[in-house]
């Protein structure tokens, strides 16, 4: 295990002085606090001998149910008995990984990868190897041929982890086409996928995509959170799984943390049950939509000459590319002492590579702060440039 470059950066980046493109963490400020903290306190007051209480590792029944009504957003039907709640999307994760990766089993990852996910397959000592994406998402052909090197190998692949939506750290989306080949190359080479989606009502233009689950059930485990569409504090997320793997999920669960936390199990029923979560996501795209415009504007305005960057149509992020011969990790530094934090590449990169590039969030600085972080970082960038 070694430490995350993202979480070594966010103690200077939480400086007030920097402006801070670095972090991930949702804007949890938009929620009507004071109906939420009313809600829990009731719930407590109401039925706290529930509310308190250990409760089965499988996660509440009733927020299961709930939680296939919001999977029904993407296409998928499932039943409750098969979805698994966790401590967010990362201890399902964790879980996964547990039951299927022994050390030296291949992980196939999308280039660049979410350093979360990284960290945990490092940890159980998976061999990641990495598939190139382009501004479509993960490249199909790319795959097939990643696939066809490692089976003439003999090496053993245990799963695709992907994020087809709004990637984290890229920014970009599967198109629907390449889904359909992704789901066909991965039938033929009998590959699990993990599709891990916690932004995919996070749209600022279209309906929700399509998930990969919908069209492949039996193989496609689907990865859910509340963090992006309620609160990551929480820690309510889920997994939707194939019926064996799901009753390994349970024992995994069970020997992990014994059951999980009731009571934010219980707030997120309540909330899904008596709060209007279908606006409150609306206002989070609204919000993140005009975070996002005052992030790409900037850009384009600022940016000096051989810089590209993607342009996500939903999520929190924007993945920057460097001119030729700059390096954004040894530019961190550099940037701070600009007041402006942005992540480097390379943490999501499992093999070290990715110095040319970074990952910009704009889910958590107002729009006025995305622009005076984005103006001191094209500052920083010329003078690279012209050293
Ligand atoms: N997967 C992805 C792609 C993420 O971006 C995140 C959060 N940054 C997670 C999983 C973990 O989310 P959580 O544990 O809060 O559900």
């Amino acid at each position: 295990m070694v430490a995350s470059e993202i979480r070594a950066l966010f103690a200077v980046a939480a400086r007030p002085e920097v402006v801070s493109l670095a972090g991930g963490m949702p804007y949890v400020s938009a929620l009507p606090l004071d109906a939420v903290g009313q809600m829990v306190g009731d719930l407590v007051a109401r039925n706290g001998a529930e509310v308190l209480q250990y409760a089965s590792a499988q996660g509440d029944p009733g927020l299961r149910e709930q939680i296939c009504d919001v999977m029904s957003l993407e296409g998928i039907k499932a039943s409750a008995d098969d979805v698994v709640v966790t401590v967010g999307a990362q201890q399902a994760l964790d879980l996964i990984t547990r039951i299927f990766v022994d050390p030296d089993d291949v992980v196939l990852a999308e280039a660049p990868s979410y350093v979360g996910a990284l960290g945990t397959f490092a940890s159980y000592q998976a061999d990641v190897v990495h598939v190139p994406m382009d501004q479509g998402g993960l490249i199909p052909t790319a795959l097939r041929e990643t696939l066809e090197r490692l089976r003439i190998e003999g090496r053993r692949v245990k799963f695709l982890y992907t994020v087809p939506t709004f990637q984290n750290p890229a920014g970009v989306t599967l198109t629907p086409a390449r889904r359909a080949q992704i789901l066909e190359i991965c039938a033929a080479y009998d590959v699990l996928i993990i599709e891990d989606n916690p932004y995919g009502l996070l749209g600022f233009d279209n309906e929700p995509m399509r998930a990969l689950r919908a069209d492949d059930p039996d193989r496609v485990i689907y990865l859910g959170s509340f963090s992006k569409t309620i609160a990551s504090g929480l820690r309510v997320g889920w997994v939707l799984a194939p019926h064996a793997v799901r009753a390994k999920l349970v024992l995994a669960a069970e020997s992990a943390v014994l059951c999980h936390s009731s009571l934010t199990q219980l707030a997120v029923r309540e909330y899904l049950t008596t709060q209007p979560w279908r606006e409150q996501i609306k206002d989070f795209r609204e919000l993140y939509r005009e975070r996002r415009d005052a992030m790409l504007d900037s850009l384009g305005s600022l940016m000096p000459e051989g810089c590209t960057w993607t342009r996500p149509a939903g999520g929190f992020f924007v993945w920057l590319s460097l001119p030729e011969g700059l390096d954004a990790k040894a530019m961190a530094p550099r940037a701070i002492a600009q007041r402006v934090a942005y992540v480097p590449g390379t943490g999501f990169y499992a093999d070290g590579s990715g110095h040319r590039h970074m990952r910009l969030s704009y889910c958590y600085p107002e729009p006025h702060r995305i622009r005076e972080g984005v103006r001191r970082l094209a500052g920083v960038i010329e003078q690279e440039i012209e050293l």
